[in-house]
Order: C-alpha cells, then sequence, then structure tokens
C-alpha cells in the first residue's frame, strides 16, 4: 500500500512524485511512455530549441560577416542534437525520481477504484491518486504527410511547402520555425491569427511572421484536407506536408469516469487541486482551469496538490500566469488587459542595452489601473526572462510611485521596464525615441 500513486509521469506528475517522496511520502509513479510528457517530448523543449537555433543562427550570421565567418545549418546535425536534449532531460527526470525513491510502473494506469490502479496487470493501491495524464492533439487525421503537435518533432521540412492548420501560439511557433528551414509556410486560421490575445500581440505577430515570408490565411474554413492540398473556403493551397494544430482534449485514465466528475475541458477540480472524490486530485492539462495549458500552470498545481497531501492546505492562484511566445522575437504576456485604465509603452529601441546587442527590435507595455500594474506585454529578445519582473508587479499590485525608485543596473533590458513606468512621471532617461 503506497501513500500517493501518480498517474502520468510528465511535467505535472514528475514534479508531485518528487516532492512528495523527498518529505518521505511513499509514491508509485505510472507512466505509459518514457518521464517527461509532452513539455520535454514534443512540446516546450523542442520549439524552444529550435526557436533558440534559429534566432542564433540569423544572429550569427549577421555578426559573421564582421569576422568573414559563413554560418551554415546541418537539419540531420540539429535534429540529434535535439534527441540528445530529450533523451538527456527525460533520463535526468528518471534518475531523479528512482533517487527520491519513487517506484516507477511503466504501463497503461486504470483505475479500478478510488484507491485501485491496474498497470499490466498488477493492482497498486494507495491512500491518495493524482491523475496527470495531460492532453493530446484534438484532430487526429492518419495520413503520412499530415503530422500534428505530437508527430511533427521527427519530420524534415527543409525546402517543402508546408501548410500549418491552427493559428494558436503553437501554431504561429512551427510557422517560424519551419519557414526559417528555407520552407514556404501557409498558416491558415478559423478566425483570427492568436484571436485570444490581445490586439497588440496579433499585429506584432502577424508583422514578425510576415518578415519571414509566411502568408497567413485568416477566417478561413478547411473544406477539404488531402495529403498534399488544402482547400479552404477561398482557395486551394498545394502542399508537401500539413501540420494539425487545432487544439487540444484531456487524456483521461480509463476508469475515471465512473469517480470523478469531469467534462469535455477536462476533470473538475478545486482551489487545492481536489476532485469530487476527496483522495483523488488532478493537476496539469487534464485538470479543468481557466488558463491555457502550460507547463508552469502544471508545474504550480502539482506543487498545490503535493502540500495538500502533505497537511499543508494550500490554494491555486491563477492571476498572474505568465506566457511566452517563443517567436523571433520573444512575446512575454502576463495579467488581464481589460482591468487597465491606461497604458504605457517604452521601445527597445531607446535602451542603451539595446543599441548595444543590436537586439533594438520591439517593447514593453504595461496596463496601469491606479497606482498598479496589473497587465504586461514584452516583445523583444529576453522578453521570457523579463516578463517574470512584471509577474511580480502584477501578482503582488505593488505601487508604481514605490517600485519606480527601485534601481535597475545599467546597461540592462530591465531598465526598459523601470523606464516605462517612469515614463508615467516624466522622469524616464535613457536614448531618445
Ligand atoms: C508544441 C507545444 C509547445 C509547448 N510549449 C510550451 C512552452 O513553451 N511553455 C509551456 O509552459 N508549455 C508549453 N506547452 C504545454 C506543455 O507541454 C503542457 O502544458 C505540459 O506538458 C502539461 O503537463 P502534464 O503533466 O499535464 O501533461 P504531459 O506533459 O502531457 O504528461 C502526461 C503524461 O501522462 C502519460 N499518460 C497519459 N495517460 C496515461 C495513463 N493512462 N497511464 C500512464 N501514463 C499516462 C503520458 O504518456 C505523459 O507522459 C507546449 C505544448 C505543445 C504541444
Amino acid at each position: 500500500m503506497y501513500d500517493v500513486i501518480v498517474i502520468g509521469g510528465g511535467t505535472g506528475g514528475y514534479v508531485a512524485s518528487s516532492l512528495l517522496a523527498s518529505n518521505d511520502i511513499s509514491v508509485a509513479l505510472v507512466e505509459k511512455d518514457i518521464i517527461g510528457g509532452t513539455c520535454i517530448r514534443t512540446g516546450c523543449a523542442p520549439t524552444i530549441f529550435e526557436n533558440t537555433l534559429f534566432s542564433n543562427i540569423y544572429r550569427y550570421r549577421e555578426w559573421g560577416n564582421y569576422v568573414g565567418v559563413d554560418i551554415g545549418i546541418s537539419i540531420g546535425d540539429y535534429k540529434h542534437k535535439m534527441k540528445e536534449i530529450i533523451d538527456f532531460l527525460s533520463n535526468v527526470g528518471e534518475n531523479v525520481l528512482k533517487s527520491r525513491g519513487v517506484d516507477v510502473y511503466y504501463g497503461e494506469g486504470k483505475l479500478i477504484s478510488a484507491d485501485t490502479v491496474e498497470v499490466g496487470g498488477k493492482l497498486l493501491r494507495a491512500n491518495k491518486i493524482i491523475i496527470s495524464t495531460g492532453s493530446e492533439p484534438i484532430k487526429q487525421f492518419p495520413k503520412r504527410n499530415v503530422l500534428d503537435e505530437n508527430t511533427w518533432i521527427n519530420a524534415n521540412f527543409s525546402g517543402e511547402r508546408v501548410g500549418i492548420v491552427g493559428g494558436g501560439p503553437a501554431g504561429v511557433e512551427f510557422a517560424q520555425i519551419i519557414s526559417r528551414q528555407n520552407s514556404d509556410v501557409y498558416l491558415i486560421t478559423h478566425g483570427e491569427l492568436l484571436s485570444k490575445y490581445p490586439l497588440t500581440v496579433r499585429e506584432k505577430v502577424k508583422s514578425i511572421l510576415d518578415w519571414d515570408g509566411v502568408r497567413i490565411f485568416e477566417n478561413r474554413d478547411v473544406l477539404k484536407m488531402e495529403e498534399n492540398v488544402i482547400v479552404t473556403t477561398q482557395e486551394t493551397i498545394n502542399v508537401d506536408k500539413i501540420i494539425l494544430a487545432t487544439g487540444r482534449v484531456p487524456v483521461f485514465p480509463k476508469g475515471v469516469e465512473n469517480l470523478v466528475s469531469l467534462d469535455v475541458r477536462g476533470i473538475i477540480i478545486d482551489d487545492n487541486m481536489r476532485t469530487s472524490k476527496g483522495n483523488i486530485y488532478a493537476i496539469g492539462d487534464v485538470a479543468k482551469k481557466p488558463t491555457p495549458l502550460l507547463a508552469h500552470v502544471a508545474f504550480e498545481e502539482a506543487i498545490i496538490a503535493s502540500l495538500n497531501i502533505l497537511g499543508k492546505p494550500t490554494k491555486i492562484d491563477y492571476s498572474s500566469i505568465p506566457q511566452v511566445i517563443y517567436l523571433d522575437p520573444k512575446i512575454g504576456i502576463v495579467g488581464n488587459e481589460s482591468e487597465a485604465e491606461k497604458f504605457v509603452e517604452y521601445p527597445f529601441s531607446a535602451s542603451s542595452k539595446a543599441a548595444i546587442t543590436g537586439y533594438r527590435e520591439g517593447y514593453v507595455k504595461l496596463g496601469i489601473k491606479g497606482d498598479r500594474v496589473v497587465y504586461g506585454e514584452i516583445v523583444g529578445d529576453q522578453s521570457d526572462e523579463l516578463i517574470s519582473v512584471i509577474s511580480l508587479f502584477v501578482k503582488y499590485r505593488l505601487p508604481i510611485s514605490k517600485l519606480l525608485f527601485t534601481i535597475f543596473p545599467h546597461f540592462t533590458y530591465s531598465e526598459i521596464i523601470i523606464n516605462a513606468m517612469k515614463r508615467i512621471y516624466n522622469i524616464d532617461s535613457d536614448l531618445p525615441y
């Protein structure tokens, strides 16, 4: 009899298992594939790897001119490197779990009752169960040239015509990295591109993709899709490959429907990550929530569920979840734009640091309510890191009139954030713009 069985060894399940085990809780983790889940296998890790690679190559090509070095790329080599990184992260994860005393069972976990899970014909029992079985692409289209968010990673797109169906974050990230492999990319979306995002973000993303030569087709219904052709309400597009990035649905372990409340968007949870059956918890993409499906949300939910299991009652707070769209330049967003009474913007081109590094494209935009920052948007180099600074302001509702006397080091990009605040009082100072 274990204290806890965790079903699913992706981001959420990994964090919960290792955290509980290091607090002397006996844990059995059941995983049907490899440790790491979507984030490591096909999601965050490979997209961030490709984003970093192609952003750097573009930059190094420019800098290579100064020293007479011509920078090329071998698709075979970089795919090999990416596989090495994925294997490394997955293996490290497995070793950490084992070293902390987690018993890992490989196979599909099925819920037999509120305290029993079956895996490979073996019955495991525990006082508590955490379900962390993730999500999967909404549409499957089993044809050779039609890929999805799980299968894109193994394909070579170099020099091909690629149709991407779906204008969410995954679709736009795929569009840029694939267009940078000398491919013609057609991005087709049902409504507007990134329709759930603020207007300035949508416009910026369109101009970035436009610069990369991606052809964007908004407000189109796909009427027919064959291996080499996409027929929309307005055109026929001939392609060599298609990627479906049309959204994700929860993956429910067998038997769960008899035990807990759920709907098409996931398992219903309370603020403590508890399901309708008190000893069963759900975390990560499989848990229904008001935020996008993100690895750092799964992380946080794993911590909250674990603390509650450890007897430390703690509630989840979804109010300031940052999000990054991995384009070149990256885009970081946090908070609620509609709460803002006014906005203030500061461009990267007015930053001395950006003048030195050459990354002069982008801006910081803050949404202000009274004396507080309630929304932040950063486009530019390192915005994936910088957005966390604004997350602190948004989460703790810190007063701008005090914050703007925080001294940030010179030459840094973070000065752009403090200068945006100083601009409200007309005391900002860096380069003219
Ligand atoms: C293309 C793409 C890019 C992304 N980029 C980012 C990003 O940059 N940043 C970010 O924060 N998030 C990103 N995400 C989202 C992120 O990957 C997910 O939010 C995160 O992986 C969710 O973690 P999870 O533990 O809920 O599920 P998963 O990581 O999917 O793990 C679920 C695990 O459960 C296992 N499993 C399922 N059913 C069973 C069963 N019955 N028995 C045993 N095991 C089972 C699966 O094999 C899997 O390993 C991206 C996603 C995609 C698709």
